[in-house]
């Protein structure tokens, strides 16, 4: 695969995950899975996904904290943008909302879906989304519709 300076390589690093409760919609189990994100070789990001098992008509959420992770950098070095996951017939689609409140919060900035949406930061923020959902073989499920 070639690449030039315009489109950075993005590396999806799986890590942990937990299981976070039942799913509010069909008591399901629902899933907290995390990993790094590195581009162009340097850490970029980290994300959590959290999504019901076996249900990808179940709302789940992808939070992705962009930002610096050296030595001496903080939570206010870092911005949590929070999108909303759904599979449509077009396709998956993000859509940006609060981040308030969730897990991605502890390790950086809460944005608010309308301050990023639209934004370099929201369209970042997207293309990791798609890259983890692409990537990460334990939310892959969520990528495949439903049978009807
Ligand atoms: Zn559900």
């Amino acid at each position: 695969m070639t690449n030039d300076d315009a489109t950075p390589t993005l590396e999806i690093e799986p890590a942990s995950m937990k299981s976070s409760g039942r799913c509010a919609c069909c008591g399901k189990s629902r899933r907290t899975a995390w990993g790094f994100v590195y581009r162009d070789g340097g850490p970029r990001a980290c994300y959590f996904v959290e999504w019901t098992l076996g249900r990808s008509d179940c709302a789940a959420r992808f939070d992705v904290v962009v930002g610096s992770w050296f030595d001496g950098t903080t939570e206010d070095d870092r911005e949590a943008v929070s999108l909303e996951y759904r599979l449509l017939d077009t396709g998956p689609s993000f859509s940006v909302v609060d981040a308030a409140g969730r897990p991605a919060a502890e390790v950086g900035r809460a944005t608010k879906g309308g301050d990023v949406r639209g934004t370099p930061l929201a369209d970042e923020a997207m293309t990791i989304a798609g890259a983890v959902l692409e990537t990460d073989a334990r939310v892959r499920e969520l990528a495949v519709p439903v049978p009807a």
